[in-house]
């Protein structure tokens, strides 16, 4: 059997491992030091925002976020209904209710449309969330103009999960803005999948030096500076090892390079695919650029209503059938308002993203992937679809 294509595996392509050499030779082996520093500078140039803190995890910078909110048993957050549970799991964490609202089916990100009825619903009961966490989901910005206008009017702080976005733009020209450069706070994710990896590990940005800056303090357990452990408040051991940081620097220098292959390899999966009936592709909304993080396609149904909860039976069919060819393929982020684990919660919409759920299948996107790897995957793609 060929060697097996996995989703989105990490791409090492620079200078990472001579980087990750320099942080041994300097022995700062440890939670902080030059290359976290110069991570932070780097990246902070790289997305646009002047103060970045790097952390072990978006996870981490979220549940910094509501901890500078104050975020408490009672209140609700707002967020997308199709992302990754990361996006809210730290607010419920602090007893937050959740409240999911429902994508765009032209961007698959937060329909505006719905947040401003969900703002009018609870501006009336004078309960506005304490945050909403817009995703910029599989590579592609939300709509920033106007759910930041929205979030504005309303005086409840935007946060935007761009956890999947690096290195994705909203606007063009002289106002163009990078991924998580909107409302309040943008996170990032470096996780194992992601556009560009540490192994593990997570920014939080922000135009506001206070909310990052306290951030970091938190994240080492909120030392005070002093000589002695001197602690005015309780933090977190979330900071990022200088080691891992060193990998960060190595792939941010790889950024341009990686987006520039991933949306290659979506012209490479729309040219194989092209007319394949049933068969449609996530739309770039037109604000904006995606960076096709992962390259998501749609499978029509063939007219079978499926269960609710699951993938349909297309997707299955076709995501075994790659997996027969050592071939990893995955359904689309399960819509929160279907988690279990959410089982009551309030949901504005939810049709649109349980359809993408049901007939969304994210295919192999991998950085290292080969044309040929691509039409091999699609040659499988289209014998199942024929019935073959
Ligand atoms: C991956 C991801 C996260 C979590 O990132 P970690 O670094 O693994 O904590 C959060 N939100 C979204 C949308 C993600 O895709």
């Amino acid at each position: 059997m060929s060697k097996r294509i996995f989703l989105s595996p990490p791409w090492m392509g620079g200078r990472e491992r001579a980087l990750v050499e320099e942080a041994f030779a300097s022995n700062y082996i440890a939670p902080c030091g030059p290359m976290v520093d110069r991570f932070e500078r780097e990246f902070a140039a790289a997305a646009g925002i002047p103060n970045a803190c790097a952390l072990s995890s978006c996870t981490a910078a979220l549940d910094l976020l509501f901890h500078e909110l104050g975020v408490e048993h009672g209140d609700t957050v707002f967020c997308s209904d199709l992302t990754f549970v990361a996006s809210v799991a730290p607010a419920v964490h602090r007893g937050a209710v959740p409240v999911f609202i429902d994508c765009d089916e032209a961007t698959w990100t937060m329909d505006p449309r719905l947040l401003e009825e969900a703002l009018g619903d609870v501006a009336r009961t004078g309960r506005l969330p304490k945050a909403v966490v817009a995703v910029d989901l599989y590579g592609q910005c939300c709509d920033y103009g106007r759910i930041e206008a929205l979030c504005a009017a309303h005086g409840v702080p935007l946060i935007v999960d761009a956890a999947e976005a690096l290195g994705a733009v909203y606007g063009a020209g002289q106002r163009v803005r990078h991924a998580g450069d909107a409302g309040w706070a943008g996170v990032y994710s470096f996780n194992g999948n992601k556009i560009i990896t540490t192994s593990g590990g997570g920014m939080l940005a922000s135009r506001d030096a206070g909310v990052v800056e306290r951030a970091r303090m938190r994240s080492q357990q909120a030392r005070e500076a002093q000589v002695w452990y001197e602690h005015r408040a309780l933090g977190y051991n979330y900071r990022m090892s200088n080691v891992v940081a060193a990998i960060g620097v190595g792939q941010l220098e790889m950024l341009d390079t990686i987006v520039a292959k991933k949306r290659q390899i979506f012209e490479w999966y729309r040219e194989e695919l092209a007319g394949v009936a049933g068969l449609g592709f996530m739309p770039e909304a037109g604000y904006g650029r995606c960076t096709r993080w992962l390259t998501v396609v749609t499978l029509e149904d063939g007219g079978q209503r499926s269960e609710a909860g699951v993938p349909s039976e297309t997707v299955e069919r076709v995501r075994l059938a790659l997996e027969a060819a050592n071939i990893e393929a995955r359904p689309v982020w399960k819509p929160m308002h279907l988690q279990p684990v959410f089982g009551a919660a309030r949901v504005y919409g939810g049709a649109v993203s349980g359809q993408l759920f049901a007939g969304g299948l994210c295919v192999p996107s991998g950085t290292g992937l080969a044309r040929q790897d691509v039409s091999y995957v699609c040659d499988r793609i289209r014998g199942v679809l024929a019935g073959r």
